[in-house]
């Protein structure tokens, strides 16, 4: 299958070959068909699949015709930072279109929306909060909607937004294309797809299976270790970019500050950061200013970072669905990656559970030489923190603390 298969409009076409895109992914391959045709259609597909030049493409085909000027496209996604990907999306695949889209989310002002809205965008890409506020302010006219996409609505189900896309609905033509996508199947985002779609086409690629091009490795570890074990495989890994993830904003946060101690080029991404700041932290990790982006899954959900070479749990995922959703950034788009797990005794469990979903046991692995045996207390010390502390820390080995990273001087590092 080929993308002229699809004879798309010849200014679409060539957004997909200025993008370099050579073969359709398989999402693509089987969604962009019944899209083309008008059907509603329900895509079970994980980020990192091509899910998002799946609707957008057959979306800028479908809008060459047709009035301009007057919202014909609604793209809702659960994120600011997904909303920014999928606008990005649309304005290098349709570069050539002269079609205009617009992002709507909170936590930036409202009125430079309003003025963008003005101008009459053909598709408008939204968090539904802010989306509520202009449909109740007056500020974006609905009333010619030809197609709504629900994107990652297992994300929007799980950030509690139910509730506020079934009010944008009732805005919004009954007489529409309906898409959504979701990576999992929970019950109410199957009663959502039961209420809004018309006879929809389904389409699934490895409902829960991660991408294969992914290899995973499991590192048992001591709670306290976690972070130098995590800077030694740093330093004895090629990491183009790595994502790590946490289970806190805190965690993230200090984590990010001890790395970037330890001199590595690293940003955090966490919910209190403002706007400005997230997008720094996001524009950096992807023209590579930051080598790691340390995050918490609601912070990193949706980022597309197509280079990412390395995800690292840092913390083990509370659900497979997460954990999946995490690795889904590596290995995006036939890439290769590697997910690296740090996992303590207490996740025993988790680990089963993410293995019964990859239908196969994960490697465990040890860095060679690395000290599993060191106390709290010296990696305390090692990570800067107790340093004022003047009691000399005595080693393992029996030689006083010298101040200097304690794992150097009582091993070799391989070459
Ligand atoms: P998505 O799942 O939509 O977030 O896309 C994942 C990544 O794959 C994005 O960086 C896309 O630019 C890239 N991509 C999408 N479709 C293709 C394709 N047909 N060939 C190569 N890369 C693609």
């Amino acid at each position: 299958m080929e993308f002229q298969g699809f004879n798309l409009h010849p200014l679409v076409a060539a957004g997909v070959k200025a993008a370099d895109y050579d073969t359709p992914t398989p999402i693509q391959a089987q969604a962009i068909p019944p899209v083309l045709e008008g059907r509603d259609v329900m895509g079970l597909a994980q980020t990192g699949t091509g899910k998002t030049a799946a609707f957008v493409l057959p979306i800028l085909h479908r809008l060459m015709h047709g009035q301009r000027r007057q919202v014909r496209a609604l793209v809702i996604a659960p994120t600011r930072e997904l909303a920014e990907q999928i606008h990005e999306s649309i304005n290098s695949l349709g570069k050539q279109t002269r079609l205009r889209s617009v992002t709507v989310y909170g936590g930036v002002g409202i009125q430079p929306q309003v003025e963008k809205l003005k101008h009459g965008p053909e598709i408008v890409v939204a968090c539904p909060g802010r989306l509520l506020d202009h449909i109740s302010h007056g500020t974006i006219d609905l009333s010619r909607l030809e197609v709504l996409v629900l994107d990652e609505a297992d994300h929007m189900f799980d950030m509690g937004f139910l509730p506020d896309i079934r009010r944008i609905l009732k805005h919004l033509p009954g007489r529409r294309q309906t898409l959504l996508f979701s990576a999992t199947m929970p019950q109410e985002i199957r009663h959502l797809v039961r209420e809004v779609l018309k006879e929809p086409v389904t389409v699934q690629v490895d409902e829960t299976a991660p991408a294969v091009t992914v290899s995973h490795a499991l590192y048992p570890v001591s709670q306290h270790l976690k972070t130098p074990l995590l800077i030694e495989l740093l330093q004895r890994t090629h990491t183009a970019s790595v994502l790590v993830f946490t289970r806190t904003k805190q965690r993230s946060k200090r984590l990010a500050e001890q790395l970037g101690k330890k001199g590595y080029r690293v940003a955090s991404l966490q919910g209190n950061l403002s706007q400005s700041r997230r997008q720094a932290a996001m524009n950096g990790f992807r023209d590579g200013t930051f080598q790691i982006l340390v995050a918490t899954d609601i912070a990193a959900r949706g980022i597309d970072v197509t280079r990412v070479s390395h995800v690292v749990n840092y913390d083990v995922p509370g659900t497979t669905d997460a954990y999946i959703h995490r690795i889904g950034r590596t290995g995006r788009a036939s890439r290769s990656g590697d997910a690296y797990t740090l996992v303590t005794n207490e996740d025993t469990d988790m680990v089963r559970a993410i293995e019964r979903v990859l239908g196969k046991p994960i490697e465990r692995r040890k860095v060679p030489d690395f000290d599993y045996n060191a106390s709290a207390l010296q990696v305390h010390t090692e990570c800067g923190r107790l340093q004022r502390n003047t009691s000399p820390v005595r080693r393992p080995d029996g030689a006083k603390n010298t101040g200097r990273p304690w794992s150097n001087s009582s091993r070799t590092r391989p070459a």
